[in-house]
């Protein structure tokens, strides 16, 4: 009785799965995504992936893969976008890139460049922003886990707000500032999800009560920010601005209470980009278990970036009006949103095997173990490198080279046909594939900038000696 059940279930699963799977081929071979235009890329004489004039094979060929690519023209464009869009906020508002998305000292000098600050969470990013020169008015300290040490430095560089994550953080803030005898700018974040495990709540009363313990600390501190961080690769203003409400009305709160006028509203990151797509979470349980992945995002569904915060500006202005509040100044901490589509990642099929079970798996250099890690949760575009326009035939398994099963780029992906020896092109690689890379039995590998012509390492590749300079050996 019940091997029949087992057997029932299985033969319905697998069902299923042939027709989702069906339905994810169509939806692949359709994807609105196949057009390299989208990352500000070309196809050169030769019918290859390039940046510009540099043809993506010979990228491969100097430098090796698996390799991180960065567009800086694209970089350029995308900052250029979102800081134009930010033109509409008060004077003294700010970008400030979110180090935690792709923090890599070439990357982020290039955006220190083009007028913006910093987003930094933890003792190591601050240590990087003041390494990198920028003065302490474009740093800002977020983070759960801000250490004595740090503390001191950002006191110490005067940085724009020190954001409070909890009350613990209080009593440490001011005791440094009395060391010091410095008084420092804080902020408070709001944890405005209550399934998040960050800032503090307005509904229990804990944030006001932070606002009020700040405030009778004044000698010590200065409350100048509300700050929230709700979400990730949005495609619309729709939750930026349900909250952006909140945060206006809770600062006319403060005003009330304490008397005190904030100067900045931080709306944090999450804005998206039209190109990759988080899974929904039933979306992430079907590709776990049955290995199909989600219908890829429409560029077309996408709000620009203009129009996405134009509308929380208005919001904003409008409920600051409502509520007999002077608007702040606008902050906004962007990571994926500047990085992701200036970056891809080159990797090369080692083989090609064909099981009995009908499955085709293409070995690579790359995975997730490895520098991938997104794509198990996030769709992304794959293109072949010297024929991206090839018709796309066959499923495969696309996995990467640490020895074990877990180590998958891809599962079930529409490809061309491939042969060992073909570059795959990962598109937008800038955001989190660096963050979370690792050197699982494989160093890490090299970054190199395309601009003006030029391509440069901005990251060496690791060594098998970086791997052991801080054993003892
Ligand atoms: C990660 C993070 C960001 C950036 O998020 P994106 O979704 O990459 O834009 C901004 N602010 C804070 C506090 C973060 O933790």
């Amino acid at each position: 009785m019940g091997a029949l059940l087992n057997e029932i279930m299985k033969r319905t699963k697998d069902i299923i799965s042939i027709r989702l799977l069906r339905r994810s081929k169509r939806q692949q071979a359709l994807s609105g995504l196949r057009d390299l235009g989208l990352w500000g890329l070309q196809i050169n004489a030769q019918g290859h992936i390039a940046v510009g004039e540099e043809d993506v094979l010979d990228l491969a060929q100097r430098f090796g893969t698996p390799l991180l690519v960065v567009n800086g023209k694209r970089l350029k464009k995308d900052a250029a976008d979102i800081m134009g869009a930010m033109k509409k906020a008060p004077a003294g508002s700010q970008v400030l890139y979110s180090y935690k998305t792709n923090c890599i000292p070439g990357i982020l000098r290039e955006m220190h460049d083009l007028g913006i600050g910093a987003e930094v969470i933890s003792p190591y990013e601050l240590w990087l922003a003041e390494h990198l020169g920028l003065p302490g008015d474009r740093i800002l300290y977020n983070g759960v886990d801000k250490n004595e040490e740090s503390i001191q430095q950002a006191v110490r560089l005067n940085v724009m707000s020190i954001n409070i994550d909890h009350m613990e953080e209080i009593e440490r803030i001011q005791k440094i500032s009395r060391q010091m005898n410095r008084k420092v700018r804080v902020g408070v974040r709001l944890g405005l999800v209550p399934s998040s495990q960050f800032g503090m709540e307005i509904e229990t009363g804990e944030a006001l009560e932070a606002c009020q313990r700040v405030a009778s600390l004044r000698e010590n501190m200065e409350l100048c920010c509300i700050h929230f961080n709700v979400t990730s690769n949005a495609r619309s203003a729709w939750t930026h601005k349900t909250c952006a409400k909140k945060a206006a009305e809770f600062i006319a709160r403060v005003k009330q209470e304490t008397g005190l006028s904030i100067e900045y509203l931080d709306i944090g990151g999450g804005f998206g980009v039209p190109t990759s797509k988080n899974m929904t979470s039933v979306e992430y349980a079907i590709y776990r278990s049955l290995g199909i992945l989600p219908r890829p995002p429409d560029p077309a569904d996408f709000q620009p970036i203009n129009s996405f915060l134009g509308e929380i500006l208005i919001c904003i202005g409008e409920e600051c009006r409502v509520r007999h509040v002077e608007m702040p100044k606008i902050l906004i901490e962007p990571g994926r949103f500047l990085t992701s589509r200036s970056e891809f990642m080159l990797a090369k099929v080692l083989t090609v095997k064909h099981k009995m079970n009908g499955t085709w798996f293409a070995i690579t250099n790359a995975g997730r173990l490895s520098i991938t890690y997104p794509l198990d949760f996030e769709y992304h575009e794959v293109f072949l490198a010297d024929r991206p326009n090839a018709r796309l035939n066959s499923s495969y398994q696309i996995m990467g080279r640490v020895c074990t099963s877990a180590d998958w780029m891809l599962k079930n992906r529409l490809l061309p046909d491939l042969i060992p020896g073909d570059i795959l092109a990962v598109m937008d690689a800038g955001a989190y594939f660096s963050s979370y890379s690792t050197n699982f039995s494989f160093p890490r590998p090299p970054i190199v900038m395309v601009d003006e012509g030029r391509a440069e390492l901005i990251r060496q590749g690791e060594t098998f000696e970086h791997l052991t300079a801080m054993d003892r050996v």
